[in-house]
């Protein structure tokens, strides 16, 4: 929950506006200032105090404990300009509430945390159990002292400005050895513990076999992913409870699945009982990984049999590709989401051009795999193969990535061992649209004029189809010095089924500093003025000049009446 707290009227308007917009995260509190604050930090993991940062400093100062269990708080002032990040900024969530509180209102966020100002990610923001000196490494990664990473498990994490070898250690691990001075430990969400259990085994029993067993093998209950269990045995109430003593998540599988698992330690009872002859180690194993543990009973109480069994699994890291699509060109045509993948990866891969379209968003530490025009099928291999080491790895391309350019050939390459995730971009067509007015407002496609991969023939046939038709065409790739007839063929198959004044946009480097376009007609335009940064968009036979601009009708029946 989100506290509110307000003095003035000026700040029970901002409060109100956030109040509204997140009703069920957000509480009011009324009253006397210094009441409200305390009782709102007492009850709330954040807090937004529409207040001066000095006020809101004196009413928090004795109540503050320790940055892992205290709130995030945000304090907005008086004329609404400023998100402060005031407390909590990592452990608490302060910074990104001060940055969605900042977008809600209008409001700059204001976030002084060393990483962050910087780019390096918080050590405590990954998302990964740490233990461990975080201050000291934290320090003497800002400070440019070399830190090593050592990755016992390979695991997808973002950029971190490392060296080879140094004073301070960031270690990923899964396994129990204490962090050493100047070490910190990341715990990746490597093991999963595959559970059995007969009816009415008590959590107590479950859970001190899981412990026991971790603990026997050195390894960390930190990096517990799941537990994974049969079906049968999805509501068994120590099962569950254990699970949920331990804050990770159950996952059930089918008997039919674990039975064909294929296990060291396979016996009757649970083959009689559930239907598969190993429910621990198949329901850990199920999704691959190595044995770390295999099935151990537990001790049971005095003079009864064992009431559970569990395995260990360490799974196989998975690497992560995220195909991203950088917009044509502005920054503010590149979505969020894009800005967030670029700067989750450790390793970003890109023609040269596009990468220097969006360095200054990378953060320190990103391991730069660019290459020139030409080595699409190069640029996709070397993607996967790093996606493949476990890496976080971020392929890039202009517009949208799956629009005549890297998404595809790097899918083509990529096997199910990857995470693959895709992030749109306003391609070409849509940026030249809007520029134009509304050419695409009925149905449309694009074609794309380089014979380089398609041979002419059936670049020719689909022309055809368009203008037979009577769809609205964009072309991409319309016209380069070594390719200069396949424009003016195109427009002439076009025009034989529409009129020679169809209108036609042409537009140069959409969204970029030298943007141009301008408006002609199919019997007009000068294919000389075209080149490689440009798009072409030839209307259908419904398609106006409407007050300078281009439109396609939707074709409504209250439009075609009026005309
Ligand atoms: N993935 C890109 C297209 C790559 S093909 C996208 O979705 O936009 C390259 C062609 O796209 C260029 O030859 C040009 O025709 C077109 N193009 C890309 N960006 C453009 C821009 N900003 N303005 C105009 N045309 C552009």
């Amino acid at each position: 929950m989100i506290g509110l707290i307000s003095a003035t009227a000026a700040g029970a308007r901002a409060r109100e506006r956030v109040a509204a917009a997140w009703p069920d995260r957000t509480r009011v509190y009324d009253g006397p200032v210094g009441d409200a604050v305390r009782r709102a930090f007492a009850e709330c993991e954040q807090l937004v105090c529409f207040l001066a940062t000095g006020a809101v400093v004196r009413l928090v100062a004795p109540l503050l404990a320790d940055k892992a269990s205290d709130p995030g708080i945000v304090c907005v002032d008086e004329g609404g300009r400023f998100a402060v990040s005031l407390v909590g900024g990592h452990g608490g969530g302060a910074n990104e509430l001060a940055g969605a509180v900042g977008e809600l209102l209008g409001a700059q966020p204001v976030v002084t945390t060393a990483t962050d100002a910087v780019g390096v990610p918080g050590l405590d923001t990954l998302g990964f159990p740490v233990e461990g000196d975080v201050a000291a490494v934290s320090r003497a990664l800002l400070d440019g002292e070399p830190v090593a990473l050592e990755a016992e498990v390979p695991w997808p994490l973002p950029p971190l400005p490392v060296a080879p070898a140094g004073q301070y250690t960031i270690r990923v691990s899964d396994r129990l050895a204490e962090p050493t001075a100047h070490e910190v430990v990341l715990r990746p969400p490597s093991l999963v513990v595959g559970v059995g259990a007969s009816k009415g085994a008590p959590v107590d029993e479950v859970l001190a076999n899981i412990e026991d067993a971790l603990r026997d093998a050195g390894l960390s209950a930190k990096s517990l992913a799941e537990l994974a269990t049969v079906d049968a045995k999805a509501d068994e109430p120590g099962i569950v409870e254990a699970a949920a003593r331990l804050g990770v998540p159950l996952v059930t599988y089918s008997a039919e699945e674990l039975a064909a698992v294929a296990v060291p330690n396979p016996s009757d009872a649970p083959l009689a009982a559930v239907g598969t002859p190993s429910v621990a180690e198949a329901a850990a194993l199920v999704r691959g990984g190595e044995l770390l543990v295999p099935k151990r009973k537990s001790a049971g109480r005095a003079g009864q049999p064992a009431m559970a069994t569990c395995a260990v699994v360490r799974r196989p890291s998975r690497g992560r590709l995220a195909v991203v699509g950088l917009g044509p060109g502005a920054r503010d045509l590149l979505t969020p989401r894009a800005k967030d993948e670029l700067r989750r990866a450790s390793v970003l891969v890109g023609l040269d051009q596009y990468v220097d379209q969006i360095r200054d968003l990378l953060r320190p530490g990103t391991r730069i795999l660019q290459s020139g025009l030409g080595a699409e099928e190069e640029r996709a291999r070397t993607a996967v193969a790093e996606a493949r080491l476990g890496h976080a790895v971020a392929l890039i391309g202009s517009g949208d990535a799956g629009v005549y350019a890297m998404a595809s050939p790097a899918l083509a390459e990529a096997s199910d061992d990857i995470d693959v995730v895709g992030v749109p971009g306003v391609t070409a067509a849509l940026a030249a649209g809007a520029i134009l007015g509304a050419p695409l407002g009925h149905d449309h496609v694009s074609i794309s004029l380089s014979d380089l991969h398609t041979p002419w023939e059936i670049i020719e046939r689909r022309v055809r189809a368009a203008a037979e038709a009577d769809i609205v065409v964009t072309f991409y790739n319309p016209r380069s010095r070594g390719r200069d007839w396949q424009l003016p063929k195109a427009l002439a198959i076009l025009g034989e089924h529409r009129e020679p004044a169809t209108p036609v946009g042409v537009v140069r480097n959409a969204s970029r500093p030298d943007e141009s376009s301008r408006l002609t007609t199919l019997a007009e335009l000068d294919a000389a003025t075209v080149d490689m940064m440009t798009v072409v968009t030839v209307g259908n036979t419904a398609t106006r000049e409407i007050a300078g601009r281009m439109v396609t009708p939707r074709g409504y029946r209250w439009q075609e009446e009026a005309r």
